[in-house]
Protein backbone atom coordinates (compact mmCIF):
# COMPACT_ATOMS: atom_id res chain seq x y z
CA UNK A 1 0.00 0.00 0.00
CA UNK A 2 2.94 2.75 0.92
CA UNK A 3 5.27 2.70 -2.26
CA UNK A 4 1.49 3.19 -4.35
CA UNK A 5 0.40 5.77 -1.97
CA UNK A 6 3.76 8.01 -2.88
CA UNK A 7 3.26 7.36 -6.39
CA UNK A 8 -0.22 8.97 -5.96
CA UNK A 9 0.94 11.54 -3.87
CA UNK A 10 2.97 12.56 -7.40
CA UNK A 11 -0.61 11.93 -9.51
CA UNK A 12 -2.14 13.96 -7.06
CA UNK A 13 -0.58 17.04 -7.48
CA UNK A 14 -1.00 16.62 -11.24
CA UNK A 15 -4.49 16.39 -11.25
CA UNK A 16 -4.82 19.59 -9.18
CA UNK A 17 -3.02 21.36 -11.50
CA UNK A 18 -4.98 19.70 -14.61
CA UNK A 19 -8.52 20.76 -12.84
CA UNK A 20 -6.88 24.20 -11.97
CA UNK A 21 -5.92 24.23 -16.09
CA UNK A 22 -9.09 23.21 -17.02
CA UNK A 23 -10.91 25.57 -15.20
CA UNK A 24 -8.60 28.77 -16.28
CA UNK A 25 -9.36 27.97 -19.92
CA UNK A 26 -13.01 27.38 -19.16
CA UNK A 27 -13.14 30.78 -17.33
CA UNK A 28 -11.45 32.43 -19.63
CA UNK A 29 -13.69 30.91 -22.74
CA UNK A 30 -16.84 31.57 -20.80
CA UNK A 31 -15.99 35.29 -19.95
CA UNK A 32 -14.93 36.11 -23.41
CA UNK A 33 -19.27 35.93 -24.45
CA UNK A 34 -20.74 38.88 -26.26
CA UNK A 35 -23.30 39.41 -28.68
CA UNK A 36 -22.82 39.62 -32.06
CA UNK A 37 -23.95 43.80 -33.17
CA UNK A 38 -25.39 42.04 -36.73
CA UNK A 39 -26.46 38.46 -36.11
CA UNK A 40 -27.92 39.15 -32.92
CA UNK A 41 -26.06 36.70 -31.58
CA UNK A 42 -24.18 35.38 -28.05
CA UNK A 43 -20.92 34.21 -28.81
CA UNK A 44 -17.63 33.37 -27.58
CA UNK A 45 -14.75 35.68 -28.87
CA UNK A 46 -11.08 35.89 -27.42
CA UNK A 47 -10.09 38.70 -29.99
CA UNK A 48 -10.90 42.37 -31.26
CA UNK A 49 -12.46 43.74 -34.24
CA UNK A 50 -8.99 44.99 -34.93
CA UNK A 51 -6.97 42.14 -34.11
CA UNK A 52 -9.55 39.90 -36.53
CA UNK A 53 -8.33 42.62 -39.09
CA UNK A 54 -5.07 42.16 -38.76
CA UNK A 55 -4.81 38.70 -39.06
CA UNK A 56 -6.42 38.41 -41.96
CA UNK A 57 -4.62 41.00 -44.08
CA UNK A 58 -1.42 39.27 -42.52
CA UNK A 59 -2.72 36.05 -43.72
CA UNK A 60 -4.13 37.20 -47.29
CA UNK A 61 -0.78 37.14 -49.69
CA UNK A 62 0.20 33.36 -47.77
CA UNK A 63 -3.60 32.48 -48.89
CA UNK A 64 -3.04 34.22 -53.01
CA UNK A 65 0.49 32.36 -53.21
CA UNK A 66 -1.22 29.01 -52.10
CA UNK A 67 -3.60 29.46 -54.83
CA UNK A 68 -1.49 30.67 -57.28
CA UNK A 69 -1.54 34.13 -56.89
CA UNK A 70 -4.28 36.95 -58.24
CA UNK A 71 -6.49 36.16 -61.08
CA UNK A 72 -4.41 37.82 -63.86
CA UNK A 73 -7.89 38.99 -65.78
CA UNK A 74 -8.97 41.85 -64.54
CA UNK A 75 -12.52 42.16 -66.13
CA UNK A 76 -13.28 39.02 -63.80
CA UNK A 77 -11.71 40.57 -61.18
CA UNK A 78 -13.85 44.01 -61.30
CA UNK A 79 -17.10 41.49 -61.62
CA UNK A 80 -16.21 39.97 -58.07
CA UNK A 81 -14.96 42.96 -56.18
CA UNK A 82 -17.90 44.73 -57.54
CA UNK A 83 -20.65 42.55 -56.68
CA UNK A 84 -18.69 41.69 -53.54
CA UNK A 85 -18.55 45.55 -51.99
CA UNK A 86 -22.04 45.77 -53.23
CA UNK A 87 -23.74 43.16 -51.47
CA UNK A 88 -21.73 44.52 -48.34
CA UNK A 89 -23.40 48.14 -48.85
CA UNK A 90 -26.64 47.24 -49.51
CA UNK A 91 -27.53 44.95 -46.69
CA UNK A 92 -27.11 44.15 -42.75
CA UNK A 93 -23.55 43.37 -43.91
CA UNK A 94 -22.68 47.08 -43.56
CA UNK A 95 -23.33 47.62 -40.29
CA UNK A 96 -20.25 45.14 -39.56
CA UNK A 97 -17.58 47.96 -40.37
CA UNK A 98 -15.77 45.67 -41.92
CA UNK A 99 -13.32 46.37 -44.80
CA UNK A 100 -14.02 44.19 -47.26
CA UNK A 101 -11.12 43.13 -50.18
CA UNK A 102 -12.71 39.96 -52.79
CA UNK A 103 -10.22 38.47 -54.25
CA UNK A 104 -10.42 35.87 -57.58
CA UNK A 105 -7.63 33.52 -57.37
CA UNK A 106 -6.02 32.11 -60.41
CA UNK A 107 -6.59 28.74 -59.03
CA UNK A 108 -8.14 26.89 -62.09
CA UNK A 109 -7.75 23.25 -60.09
CA UNK A 110 -9.36 23.24 -56.70
CA UNK A 111 -12.90 24.73 -56.54
CA UNK A 112 -13.13 26.82 -53.56
CA UNK A 113 -14.30 30.05 -51.57
CA UNK A 114 -13.44 31.29 -48.66
CA UNK A 115 -12.90 33.87 -46.03
CA UNK A 116 -10.08 35.23 -43.42
CA UNK A 117 -11.66 36.98 -40.21
CA UNK A 118 -11.69 40.60 -40.85
CA UNK A 119 -12.77 40.93 -44.63
CA UNK A 120 -10.62 39.15 -46.99
CA UNK A 121 -12.56 36.93 -49.13
CA UNK A 122 -11.45 34.70 -51.73
CA UNK A 123 -13.13 33.15 -54.42
CA UNK A 124 -10.88 30.68 -57.54
CA UNK A 125 -11.22 30.69 -60.62
CA UNK A 126 -11.95 26.92 -61.03
CA UNK A 127 -15.22 27.92 -58.78
CA UNK A 128 -15.65 31.62 -60.77
CA UNK A 129 -15.73 29.31 -63.89
CA UNK A 130 -18.82 26.75 -62.95
CA UNK A 131 -21.10 29.72 -61.64
CA UNK A 132 -23.78 30.65 -64.50
CA UNK A 133 -25.27 33.84 -63.56
CA UNK A 134 -24.66 37.04 -61.22
CA UNK A 135 -26.81 35.68 -59.00
CA UNK A 136 -24.71 32.33 -58.49
CA UNK A 137 -21.50 34.38 -57.82
CA UNK A 138 -23.31 36.69 -55.36
CA UNK A 139 -24.49 33.31 -53.53
CA UNK A 140 -21.13 32.73 -53.36
CA UNK A 141 -19.65 35.67 -51.83
CA UNK A 142 -22.94 36.42 -49.62
CA UNK A 143 -22.16 33.23 -47.99
CA UNK A 144 -18.29 34.21 -47.41
CA UNK A 145 -19.59 37.88 -46.24
CA UNK A 146 -21.71 36.27 -43.34
CA UNK A 147 -18.48 34.26 -42.06
CA UNK A 148 -16.96 37.33 -41.69
CA UNK A 149 -19.78 39.93 -39.55
CA UNK A 150 -20.94 36.66 -37.42
CA UNK A 151 -17.08 36.37 -36.95
CA UNK A 152 -16.86 32.52 -37.14
CA UNK A 153 -12.84 32.83 -37.20
CA UNK A 154 -12.70 34.60 -34.05
CA UNK A 155 -15.01 32.17 -32.84
CA UNK A 156 -12.90 29.08 -34.04
CA UNK A 157 -9.52 30.74 -32.37
CA UNK A 158 -11.47 30.98 -29.11
CA UNK A 159 -12.58 27.12 -29.30
CA UNK A 160 -9.41 26.36 -30.53
CA UNK A 161 -7.36 27.83 -27.11
CA UNK A 162 -10.25 26.29 -24.77
CA UNK A 163 -9.99 23.31 -26.45
CA UNK A 164 -6.22 23.21 -26.41
CA UNK A 165 -6.66 23.97 -22.58
CA UNK A 166 -8.97 21.31 -21.87
CA UNK A 167 -7.03 18.83 -24.45
CA UNK A 168 -3.74 19.70 -21.88
CA UNK A 169 -5.31 18.91 -19.01
CA UNK A 170 -6.72 15.92 -19.86
CA UNK A 171 -3.24 14.54 -21.45
CA UNK A 172 -1.56 16.14 -18.05
CA UNK A 173 -4.07 14.32 -15.39
CA UNK A 174 -3.59 10.58 -17.37
CA UNK A 175 -0.40 10.99 -18.92
CA UNK A 176 2.01 8.12 -17.86
CA UNK A 177 5.81 8.05 -18.61
CA UNK A 178 6.22 4.79 -17.46
CA UNK A 179 3.29 3.58 -19.18
CA UNK A 180 3.05 3.82 -22.85
CA UNK A 181 -0.38 2.95 -23.43
CA UNK A 182 -1.20 6.24 -21.82
CA UNK A 183 -0.45 7.71 -25.59
CA UNK A 184 -3.55 6.56 -26.52
CA UNK A 185 -5.48 8.40 -24.05
CA UNK A 186 -3.66 11.87 -24.90
CA UNK A 187 -4.73 10.89 -28.55
CA UNK A 188 -8.11 10.57 -28.16
CA UNK A 189 -8.50 13.75 -26.16
CA UNK A 190 -6.92 15.38 -29.05
CA UNK A 191 -9.33 13.62 -31.15
CA UNK A 192 -12.44 14.64 -29.26
CA UNK A 193 -10.82 18.33 -29.68
CA UNK A 194 -11.02 18.05 -33.53
CA UNK A 195 -14.70 16.66 -33.04
CA UNK A 196 -16.07 19.25 -31.07
CA UNK A 197 -14.66 22.04 -33.83
CA UNK A 198 -16.13 20.40 -36.61
CA UNK A 199 -19.28 20.39 -35.07
CA UNK A 200 -19.17 24.42 -34.57
CA UNK A 201 -17.60 24.06 -38.38
CA UNK A 202 -21.06 22.81 -39.65
CA UNK A 203 -23.76 25.48 -37.94
CA UNK A 204 -21.17 27.83 -39.31
CA UNK A 205 -22.10 26.76 -42.79
CA UNK A 206 -25.39 26.90 -42.29
CA UNK A 207 -25.98 30.09 -40.45
CA UNK A 208 -23.64 31.91 -43.58
CA UNK A 209 -26.38 30.04 -45.83
CA UNK A 210 -29.28 31.53 -44.59
CA UNK A 211 -28.11 34.95 -43.51
CA UNK A 212 -26.25 34.44 -47.30
CA UNK A 213 -29.91 34.29 -48.39
CA UNK A 214 -31.14 37.44 -46.36
CA UNK A 215 -28.08 39.74 -47.97
CA UNK A 216 -28.74 38.51 -51.12
CA UNK A 217 -32.53 39.48 -51.06
CA UNK A 218 -31.54 42.96 -49.62
CA UNK A 219 -29.13 43.81 -52.57
CA UNK A 220 -31.80 42.84 -55.07
CA UNK A 221 -30.54 39.09 -55.90
CA UNK A 222 -32.84 35.93 -56.40
CA UNK A 223 -31.35 33.90 -53.20
CA UNK A 224 -32.74 30.84 -55.23
CA UNK A 225 -29.49 31.24 -56.97
CA UNK A 226 -27.85 30.19 -53.76
CA UNK A 227 -29.51 26.58 -54.05
CA UNK A 228 -28.09 26.84 -57.84
CA UNK A 229 -24.60 27.03 -56.17
CA UNK A 230 -25.00 24.00 -53.87
CA UNK A 231 -25.99 21.78 -57.25
CA UNK A 232 -23.44 23.09 -58.70
CA UNK A 233 -21.09 22.56 -56.01
CA UNK A 234 -22.56 18.88 -55.42
CA UNK A 235 -22.12 18.05 -59.66
CA UNK A 236 -18.26 19.27 -58.88
CA UNK A 237 -17.79 16.92 -56.10
CA UNK A 238 -19.58 13.84 -57.65
CA UNK A 239 -16.60 11.29 -58.47
CA UNK A 240 -13.35 13.74 -57.13
CA UNK A 241 -12.48 15.06 -54.44
CA UNK A 242 -15.41 17.09 -52.51
CA UNK A 243 -14.73 20.77 -52.69
CA UNK A 244 -13.05 22.62 -50.09
CA UNK A 245 -16.20 24.55 -49.46
CA UNK A 246 -17.94 21.35 -48.64
CA UNK A 247 -15.59 19.90 -46.41
CA UNK A 248 -17.08 20.53 -42.76
CA UNK A 249 -20.64 20.39 -44.29
CA UNK A 250 -23.67 18.23 -43.25
CA UNK A 251 -24.66 16.91 -46.53
CA UNK A 252 -25.74 19.22 -50.10
CA UNK A 253 -29.63 17.72 -49.66
CA UNK A 254 -29.74 19.48 -46.04
CA UNK A 255 -28.05 22.37 -46.92
CA UNK A 256 -30.70 22.90 -49.69
CA UNK A 257 -33.53 22.22 -47.24
CA UNK A 258 -32.08 24.83 -45.23
CA UNK A 259 -31.74 27.02 -47.64
CA UNK A 260 -35.47 26.63 -48.39
CA UNK A 261 -36.79 27.79 -45.08
CA UNK A 262 -34.38 30.38 -44.99
CA UNK A 263 -36.13 31.77 -48.79
CA UNK A 264 -40.01 31.14 -46.78
CA UNK A 265 -38.83 33.19 -44.00
CA UNK A 266 -37.37 35.93 -46.62
CA UNK A 267 -40.22 35.92 -49.14
CA UNK A 268 -43.47 34.25 -47.07
CA UNK A 269 -45.66 34.81 -49.97
CA UNK A 270 -43.22 33.40 -52.57
CA UNK A 271 -40.00 34.74 -54.40
CA UNK A 272 -40.57 37.88 -56.45
CA UNK A 273 -40.43 37.63 -60.59
CA UNK A 274 -38.58 40.63 -60.95
CA UNK A 275 -35.01 39.68 -58.69
CA UNK A 276 -31.88 40.42 -60.77
CA UNK A 277 -30.57 36.70 -61.60
ZN1 LIG B 1 -18.63 28.44 -45.57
Amino acid sequence: MSPRRSSGGAGCIRYVIAIVMAALALFSYLSSKQTNPVTGQDQYVSITQEQEIAIGLQSAPEMINQFDGEDPDPQAQQIVDMIGQELVQSSLANQGDYPFEFHLLADRETINAFALPGGQVFITRALFDRLQTEGQLAGVLAHEIVHVIARHGAERIAETQLTQGLTGAVVLATYDPNDPRTQQTAAVAAMIGQLVNMKFGRDDEIQSDSLGVKIMAQTGYDPRAMIEVMRILDEASAGNRPPEFFSTHPNPENRIAQIEAAIREVFPNGVPDNLRQ
